[in-house]
């Protein structure tokens, strides 16, 4: 007995695509539920249900943790808008031939037009259909239905009527209506909407039937496509229709010389194989063996490419069926959907148009969904017509590498200036996208120091010029730093034209040293000595600032022949003689931490960065033999402010004077020293305060 197998058995383009888009999701480990069984194939379903597929018939069951997959009959344009309202995280696998007929019936039933749909009204397809009709539409499972309609509301003759069928409607069946419709109506308009793989399916099973003496259709029994095919087969010899292996009875074989085998749309290979193998096994002059050899002979070229019989037969029907391919013109579309895999266009073509999402662009990180809407107009290069399916494969990747690859040439030659995006770090450089072409950029023109990270570029938006082009193989190389370096060099003529001493500048810190702060000042680098950081003594320019801060600073002296800025940060408000002018006059009581003991006196703290002396004097009402018989380090204690010499930099407190109240008289800033307290040689004076003093690093 002779097998054959129907080229078209197997699955369908978009059973194809909802299939590999739910695989991405398991693969991504994701949790994944689908509105209702993702395809017609109980087999295959109850497998991705042991892998955690979850069906739901209603979007208020999705788990919150999961992503719902719309199958390919696409969902009533409510549910959609519930969907949508709930926030689930949603990847829409309707068919893009289903998706059309939602649109046609949208718009032209938008415009007052009936809708008169040829297929099965309880199917989730047609379903989904009718929710984007406005206004009257009828559906009509079989041309009896459909004649009554027509016959019984002869008004509807006399309206705009359109016809659309279900993309798995009988072809013979579909074109009754046709017929029937053009007779009695004059104002229709008609669209074929039966998909090719439908189509050509049936076409197939069609002639099968009548060269074999039995058919076998395998398939799901609630698959409307594969009962098509049962009904097409069976009008022509003996056909049955299984969903597995199992099913199979020896006794249906009885006598015949030639059976065909053929599927439905969501049908998987493993199960036509499994069903192929079966009969071979259990029916007279071939064996599965047999096959399998048949197959290597037929195959060489799958030991080769490491690819399965099946692998090679089906990549071969593949090639096949793009031959017709008309690639590499360009063409305008409209964005019909986005998914995270692929965009459909259409192009004003019968074809559906697809972007496989590694065609979109050559930009790793570039995202559709952010950067496309429904409606956008979109330029691409056809890459495959594939017929038999009926689609189209575009890129535009490609479209943009060629409409820009000019704009790259050209820059090489004027020098001009490009801007693009950092999208990849390489071990040697850096790669720029520069409107879909990718620009590499090596580590020594990336502006990036070469003690740096190059990663330090990952997704920022770059000015470079192009420094060498392949045009043959229409590659470029680009050099960020020739920019960089120019752009420096204008800046630091400029800074010099402008620079002055006392001029106020902001700059950028860049690099600390023990004794000094480096600042980048856009065009020159200023340095900030430690003694200018602060009126405070610091040990560190840490204590002040940091790398990548952004300071204000004075320049305190230039020297132009050795390009050389010496900064100031200190700020006059800030100077502690200041603050000590304007909130402390003399007379002042304040709080005072002691912070130095000398036999003469005690150093207190009035404020941060300002010491005044008790002179042993002032320290109590009586005579004491040293200071730290009354206090000690970091004692907190009440003064009165007796004198201010702000030439000589000297502070005198006493304790003393609040003890004597009464005797005690306000003093004026300018006021001397007060008698009874014996004035300390302004010598004696700074050698203790220098005591105190961490010395300073000089360079
Ligand atoms: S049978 Fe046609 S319409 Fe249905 S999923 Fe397959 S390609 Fe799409």
């Amino acid at each position: 007995m002779k097998l054959t197998v129907a080229k078209t058995a197997g699955f369908c383009f978009g059973v194809d695509r909802a299939v590999k888009m739910v695989e991405a999701l398991l693969s991504q480990g994701k949790k994944v539920c689908t509105m209702g069984p993702l395809i017609h194939n109980p087999t295959f379903i109850a497998d991705l249900q042991k892998r955690g597929v979850l069906i739901v018939s209603e979007p208020e069951e999705v788990p919150p943790d999961s992503t719902l997959v719309i199958r390919t009959h696409g969902v009533a344009k409510d549910v959609r808008e519930k969907i949508d309202a709930l926030g689930c995280d949603v990847v829409d696998a309707t068919c893009p031939f289903v998706r059309k007929i939602q649109q046609i019936v949208d718009t032209k039933t938008a415009n007052g037009e009936t809708a008169l749909i040829a297929g099965d009204p309880a199917h989730p397809e047609v379903i989904g259909i009718r929710s984007y009709c406005h206004g009257l539409s009828y559906v009509c499972l079989n041309f009896e239905d459909f004649r009554q309609v027509i016959d019984n509301l002869p008004a509807i003759c006399e309206k705009d009527i359109i016809l659309v069928s279900q993309t798995t409607f009988s072809v013979s069946e579909y074109e009754k209506y046709i017929n029937y419709v053009k007779l009695h109506c004059t104002k229709v308009e008609i669209f074929a909407t039966i998909c090719n793989a439908t189509s050509n399916r049936q076409s197939e099973a069609r002639a099968l039937s009548l060269e074999n003496d039995a058919m076998i259709i395998v398939g799901g029994r609630n698959s409307s496509n594969t009962r098509k095919l049962y009904e097409v087969c069976r009008a022509n010899c003996p056909s049955y229709l299984v969903e597995s292996a199992a099913e199979l009875e020896p006794q249906w074989f009885t006598g015949c010389r030639n059976v065909g085998i053929t599927a439905g749309a969501s049908t998987p290979d493993s199960i036509i194989k499994e069903v192929r193998i079966t009969m071979s096994e259990n029916t007279v002059g071939v064996s599965a063996e047999n096959l399998e050899k048949e197959a290597e002979q037929t195959a060489p070229a799958a030991e080769e490419t490491g690819k399965t019989a099946e692998e090679m037969a089906f990549a071969d029907a593949l090639e096949e069926s793009l031959k017709s391919m008309n690639s590499d013109q360009k063409v305008v579309g409209t964005v019909m959907s986005i998914q995270p895999n692929e965009i459909q266009v259409d192009i004003g073509r019968k074809q559906t148009g697809y972007i496989p999402i590694e065609e979109y662009s050559s930009d790793p990180n570039a995202d559709p969904t952010k950067e496309l809407k429904v409606g956008d107009e979109i330029h691409a290069i056809i890459m495959k017509t594939n017929d038999a399916e009926g689609t189209v494969m575009l890129s535009k990747r490609r479209y943009d590498a060629s409409k820009y690859w000019d704009t790259v040439a050209s820059a090489y030659e004027t020098k001009e200036i490009l801007e693009g995006k950092v999208t990849e770090i390489l071990q040697k450089g850096v790669i720029v996208h520069y409107n879909g072409i990718r620009v590499f950029i090596p580590a020594s023109q990336s502006s990036v120091p070469r003690s740096g990270n190059l990663e330090t570029l990952k997704d920022q938006v770059v000015s470079f010029r192009i420094i060498d082009i392949d045009q043959r193989r229409r590659r470029a190389v680009g050099s960020i730093k020739s920019v960089t370096d120019e752009r420096r060099a204008a800046l630091a003529e400029q800074f010099w034209a402008d620079a002055y001493v006392g001029k106020k500048l902001t700059g950028t810190v860049k690099n600390l040293t023990t004794f000094a702060a480096f600042v980048d000042l856009g065009g020159a680098e200023g340095m900030i000595h430690r003694s200018e950081l602060s009126w405070r003594r610091i040990k560190h320019p840490s204590d002040v600032v940091n790398v990548g801060d952004t300071v204000e600073v004075t320049i305190k002296s230039l020297d132009p022949e050795k390009k050389k800025v010496s900064l100031s940060y200190r700020k006059i408000e800030d100077n502690p003689w200041e603050i000590l002018k304007r909130d402390y006059p003399v007379g002042s009581i304040v709080d005072v931490k002691i912070v130095g003991l000398t036999d003469f006196g005690a150093f207190a703290q009035i404020f941060p960065g300002m010491d005044g002396l008790i002179h042993i004097s002032q320290i109590a009402d009586r005579r004491i033999a040293k200071p730290s018989d009354v206090l000690s380090i970091d004692d907190i204690v009440k003064v009165k402010i007796t004198g201010i010499d702000f030439d000589k930099k000297r502070i005198s407190l006493s304790i003393r004077a609040l003890l004597e109240p009464q005797k005690e008289e306000t003093q004026e800033a300018s006021a001397p020293v007060e008698e009874d307290s014996k004035p300390v040689p302004i010598e004696e004076y700074a050698a203790a305060a220098a005591d105190e003093e961490v010395a300073q690093d000089e360079e």
